[in-house]
């Protein structure tokens, strides 16, 4: 029996319509769902638990939310849902030159309460048994202080006792009041972390870094024994204590939409692993997925794209 766990936000997602009349989309998107979509969909079939860890409310919105998730096979049994707190907000809006702008509203969800009251010990007890906990950049930016602090001593309580933690960096400066404290965080999460799944954009923005070989120097060295360094349509990185190897991605035509790529590159990289791939043929399968994605519209595309 496999058990992987993904930890983060999921926000509620309203685009609107490209003219004042045009009808505005109502949905969700979160970057460590996406992960968790996608490892389901790579794990279903076999013997797997693909659990998504977050805190809702206690609306409509929620509930359609974890509807969604179910149906998609991924075990919400581990989300909270928190009575006087709602799900975070994002718009986006598009303008006539086709150019999307987002403006969110997340401060006060409930996904910032998702370790209080005693839930960072209950999961604690819950994912002791995973094989594997991945987490992103986001799920810690969203989490301050004393949160945060809960969330690496989880993930250190996790470690102690076996289960693997993943992680992508995914840097999104507004939710860094300093890059400094991401620079930490990400050290503090190496401390801990099996595998790292940054890309070079991010890193670059951070630390300056001029290649992956540059970024996958600096997370083997803070000792994360694999890492693989993603570079957009240029081959991924993978190294750990075998070498390193540069592994390409598959061409893609028509590129549609490149909001999730990374996400299910990761889905498919850590499904993959999970199943005994070594890291390279898991990063080729990364790839596999993360084509499908691009080439349709939106973070999560329609189940056939991704069984071929
Ligand atoms: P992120 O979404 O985290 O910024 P990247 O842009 O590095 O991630 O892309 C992640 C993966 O998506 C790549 O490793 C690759 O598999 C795939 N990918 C992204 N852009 C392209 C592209 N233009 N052509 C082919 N594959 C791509």
């Amino acid at each position: 029996m496999i058990r992987v766990a993904s930890i983060g936000e999921c926000m509620l997602e309203l685009a609107l319509g490209t003219t004042p009349s045009a009808p505005a989309r109502f949905g969700f998107g979160g970057d460590t769902l996406n992960t968790a979509v996608y490892l389901a969909r790579a794990l279903a079939g076999r013997q797997a638990t693909v659990s998504y860890v977050t805190a809702l409310g206690d609306d409509p919105f929620s509930t359609e939310m974890i509807a969604a998730w179910e149906a998609e096979g991924v075990d919400t049994g581990a989300v909270a849902r928190i009575a006087d707190a709602l799900p975070g907000l994002y718009l986006i809006r598009t303008d006539a030159a086709g150019e999307r702008a987002f403006y969110y509203w997340r401060e006060s969800a409930a996904a910032r309460r998702m370790l209080d009251d005693g839930r960072d010990l209950a999961l604690a007890e819950r994912l002791r048994d995973y094989d594997l906990v991945y987490l992103s950049g986001i799920t810690l930016g969203v989490l301050h202080d004393e949160r945060r602090r809960k969330l690496m001593r989880l993930l250190e309580s996790l470690a102690g006792s076996g289960t693997r933690v993943a992680f992508d960096t995914n840097f999104r400066p507004r939710l860094w009041p300093d890059p400094e404290l991401a620079r930490r965080a990400w050290r503090t999460v190496a401390a801990v972390a099996a595998t790292a799944l940054p890309s070079l954009d991010d890193e670059r923005a951070l630390f300056g870094d001029a290649s992956t070989a540059a970024v996958a120097d600096r997370w083997l060295g803070w000792g994360v024994a694999e890492v693989v360094v993603k570079d957009g349509p240029r081959p991924c990185l993978v190294a750990d204590a075998g070498g390193r190897t540069a592994v390409a991605p598959e061409p893609v035509r028509d590129v549609v939409d490149t909001t999730a790529a990374g996400d299910s590159f990761n889905g498919g990289y850590l499904a993959a692993r999970l199943l005994g791939a070594a890291p390279a043929a898991a990063a080729a399968e990364g790839h596999r997925v993360a084509a499908r994605v691009i080439g349709a519209r939106g973070a999560i595309v329609p189940r056939d794209a991704t069984d071929s």
